[in-house]
């Protein structure tokens, strides 16, 4: 990569191995279902999460939208995370596209509803209230540090979901940072929830695409809803042969971005003026903040990194940044990353 972007895993280019694969990539127009390489992406997506069936879709976003359209009819609601990136970073899809209501509710410090607020939050069926249709969940969890929340979270909700037929649909974006952090399959997650997006794009290094996995009659009908979206791609085997790689080869690896993220926030935790908490830190992201009156201000702090050693931090607000790792960030960036803060805060007004 042309500079050290800590902003977020999105940025990380494809692999050279992945530019090759692309390069030599069998293709097809798969509005016909003739790519060879986007079926065969497909099918691998699928048993990575236990699903009988996959669909290549062109982001995150549009995997969580094509399932609660799926899931739901107009006028339906949404039980979701008051901070969960389907409520709050996806343009109001469900609102304006889907017509659904979402009911957010509040999520505590790894991400998680309360289960019995969630159940208490199921409307009865009476002519006042919206149709409840659907609990959608994260993992893990990108407000809350990446925080990968165990199984047994989305075991209780499949439970709440059984009891009032409701459909369970997991935004798992970054679901491999948070198997690889637990050393669980991913599987033991997605057994208990109907459908899971997860991304191609972020820790695993693909440039493009996500995949949202369920049962065959709820792929047949995402199919045509992706469709609808303007989201059937024709020699998408060139995106989907990167796709095959992110799978094959680079969740293992995840393990690498969450130790250097730990080490990052351990030597943050030593500068003085920074605020982290190191325990907190599970998977690939580091959130910290810089106190007031340090040497150099929140805002000066991102340009000077830039400009001093071609550095990016995710600037979240006021003083609160972020770090992400992922494929491109080696252990001496780690280093530089630190020496530099470190210099920068401790020199003297
Ligand atoms: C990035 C992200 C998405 C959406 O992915 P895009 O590919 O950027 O649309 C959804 N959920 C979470 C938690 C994410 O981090």
């Amino acid at each position: 990569m042309d500079r050290i972007d800590f902003r977020s895993d999105t940025v990380s280019w494809p692999t050279p191995h992945m530019r090759e694969a692309m390069a030599i990539a069998n293709v097809g127009d798969d509005v016909y279902g003739e790519d060879v390489t986007v079926n065969q992406l497909e099918a691998l997506g699928a048993e990575k999460v236990g699903k009988e069936a996959g669909l290549f879709v062109s982001s995150g976003t549009m995997g969580n939208l094509i399932a609660i359209l799926a899931h739901t009819s107009r006028g339906d609601e949404a039980i979701v995370g008051h901070d969960s990136h389907t409520y709050r970073a996806e343009a109001g899809g469900m609102a304006t596209l889907g017509s659904v209501m979402p009911k957010p509710l509040p999520t505590d410090q790894f991400g998680q509803m309360d289960l019995e607020m969630v159940e208490t939050a199921v409307n009865p069926d009476n002519p006042h209230y919206a149709n409840t249709k659907l609990i959608l969940v994260e993992n893990s969890y990108g407000m809350k540090q990446g925080y990968p929340i165990p199984p047994t979270y989305f075991a209780n909700m499949r439970h709440i979901a059984n009891k009032h037929q409701l459909n369970l649909h997991l935004d798992g974006a970054r679901l491999f940072n948070a198997a690889v952090a637990l050393n669980i399959p991913a599987s033991d997650i997605t057994k208990h929830v109907d459908t899971v997006t997860f991304c191609l794009s972020k820790g695993l290094s693909a440039p493009v695409g996500s995949i949202l996995c369920g049962n065959q009659d709820f792929i047949h009908k995402a199919r045509r809803i992706r469709k609808s979206l303007g989201g059937g791609m024709r020699q998408a085997g060139i995106l989907a042969a990167a796709g095959i790689i992110s799978l094959n080869q680079m969740i293992e690896r995840l393990e690498d971005d969450h130790r250097r993220a730990k080490t990052l926030a351990e030597g943050l935790a030593q500068i003085p003026g920074i605020k982290v908490a190191p325990e907190t830190v599970k998977t690939n992201m580091v959130f910290f903040e810089i106190e007031e009156n340090t040497a150099v201000s929140p805002q000066e702090l991102t340009e000077i990194l830039k400009q001093k050693a071609n550095i990016w931090i995710g600037s979240m607000y006021g003083n609160h940044f972020r770090a992400v790792t992922h494929y491109w960030i080696q252990d001496t960036d780690i280093t530089n990353l630190l020496t530099l803060l470190s210099e920068l805060l401790t020199q003297t007004k």
